[in-house]
């Protein structure tokens, strides 16, 4: 058995580090020429993707590489409090560098599970037995099946299920972070300013803390010709945010000469089935939904899953993926509303949605019970046990022999 994943952030090397440990031979092809840092905390919330973890091995590890989370801070034009969220509210039950956690699955597997940076997969053409994969840069190569775990918007994803527009749908606004220059007194807190239908921002960089990041959610429709046209997206941000105050100014300024820009649509990813015979979805790729903040829990827990029913009889992928489906998908789309749900809640798009959202939010009872509910949610699976890897190789040699020593 052979397994190309495509992808090396969360998903990619958490299936990496349940497929190699049941003794399948596994390849993950990454884009970037290395392992991506990336400027934000991701989070788990519940029991069930900590059990995951811990299954791992991993919990206490990341326990000790935990940001704590930060507060947030919304702010009027003078900078006065309208609302102030504790730090549980943005970071979970457990709040991670996206970067470290990347990290950490990377060096638990790197000794078993070829990576290959800088490459892509070009092109898949599946055949009875096998796929055959060719690459930008490696030569072709035939695996048993690819599962694709690159992102909301997956190569893979593309290649075998059709373009992004069937399957990514906008959810109404843009979500844009860049690097400021200069020295910005700040604490641990994230500060938000807003108007109806947009957020404006500053919090320290989470790899710098010397630094600071601007942070950008705004209603708008969808524009295709945004995509890595920095000019395009400068023109929007400034019709958008024109006349505001707060330092909104000087974050719009910054944004010409920023180095590290993040600028994408808030969307939802929405696929029929994730799998399409020896290929199949995972992460982002089959369930992602920008702004959503379950993304990673979902995406470890959904490795876990998948990883696990190849397990049960690699010889039949087909039923495997369909199982997976099966129990990943409700807990996938647990929040239906994903991404659209926070960007309100970030950016509400009128006064009185704006008044709302801090009355709810800044009381403490309902807060603690929106809290309550989404721990709630994301506990909404009963995690199936799978056999250890001991297991896996007995299954495969239910008769060792005379004279083999017992794996
Ligand atoms: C700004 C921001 C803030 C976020 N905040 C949170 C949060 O607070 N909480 C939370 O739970 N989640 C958050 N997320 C989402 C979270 O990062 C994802 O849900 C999670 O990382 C899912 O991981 P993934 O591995 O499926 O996809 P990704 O992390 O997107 O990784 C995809 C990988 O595939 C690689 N790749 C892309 N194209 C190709 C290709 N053609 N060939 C090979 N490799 C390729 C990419 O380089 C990348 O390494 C946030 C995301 C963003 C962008």
């Amino acid at each position: 058995m052979r397994i190309l994943i495509s992808g090396a952030s969360i998903a990619g090397p958490a299936l990496a580090y349940w497929l190699s440990n049941y003794g399948i031979d596994t390849t993950i092809v990454e884009v970037a020429p290395k392992l991506r840092e990336g400027g934000y905390a991701v989070d788990f919330r519940g029991e069930v993707q900590l059990a995951v973890l811990d299954r791992m091995g991993l919990l206490d590890e990341l326990r000790d590489h935990s940001t704590g989370g930060h507060p947030t801070r919304f702010v009027d034009a003078h900078g006065a409090t309208v609302l102030l969220l504790p730090p549980e509210f943005t970071g979970g039950s457990l709040e991670i560098r996206r970067a470290d956690l990347s990290r950490l699955l990377y060096e638990h597997t790197r000794d078993r599970v070829e990576y290959r940076f800088g490459d892509s997969i070009t092109a898949l053409n599946q055949t009875p037995d096998g796929v055959e994969v060719t690459f930008e840069q490696a030569p072709p190569d035939r695996f048993d099946l690819v599962l694709g775990a690159d992102g909301l918007h997956s190569r893979v994803r593309r290649i075998a299920f059709g373009p992004e527009q069937a399957y990514v749908r906008h959810l109404g606004y843009y979500l844009a972070s860049w690097d400021l220059p200069g020295h910005w007194e700040l604490d641990d807190e994230q500060r938000y300013y807003n108007t109806p239908g947009t957020l404006a921002g500053v919090h320290r960089e989470i790899d710098n803390p010397q630094r600071a990041r601007a942070a950008a959610i705004f209603v708008s429709a969808a524009d295709p010709e945004l995509r890595d046209n920095r000019h395009r997206q400068g023109e929007l941000l400034r019709r958008v945010y024109a006349g505001q105050g707060w330092y909104v100014p000087q974050l719009l300024d910054a944004f010409e000469s920023a180095t590290d820009v993040f600028f994408d649509a808030v969307s939802r990813v929405g696929i029929p089935c994730w799998s399409d015979g020896r290929i199949a979805l995972a992460g982002d790729a089959a369930s992602g939904a920008t702004l959503s903040g379950t993304g990673t829990g979902t995406a470890i827990v959904g490795a876990y899953v998948l990883a696990g029913e190849l397990s049960r009889d690699d010889r039949d992928h087909a039923a495997a993926f369909q199982r997976y489906e099966r129990l990943m998908r409700p807990y996938a789309n647990r929040d239906k509303n994903g991404g659209r749900t926070i960007a309100r809640m970030f950016a509400p798009g009128s006064r009185s949605g704006l008044w709302l959202r801090n009355q709810v939010f800044g009381n403490k009872t309902s807060s603690r019970v929106i809290l309550q509910l989404a721990a709630h949610m994301a506990d909404k699976l009963s995690l199936p046990e799978y056999p250890s890897r001991t297991a896996m190789a007995d299954w495969r040699h239910p008769n060792p022999g005379p004279g083999t020593e017992a794996t």
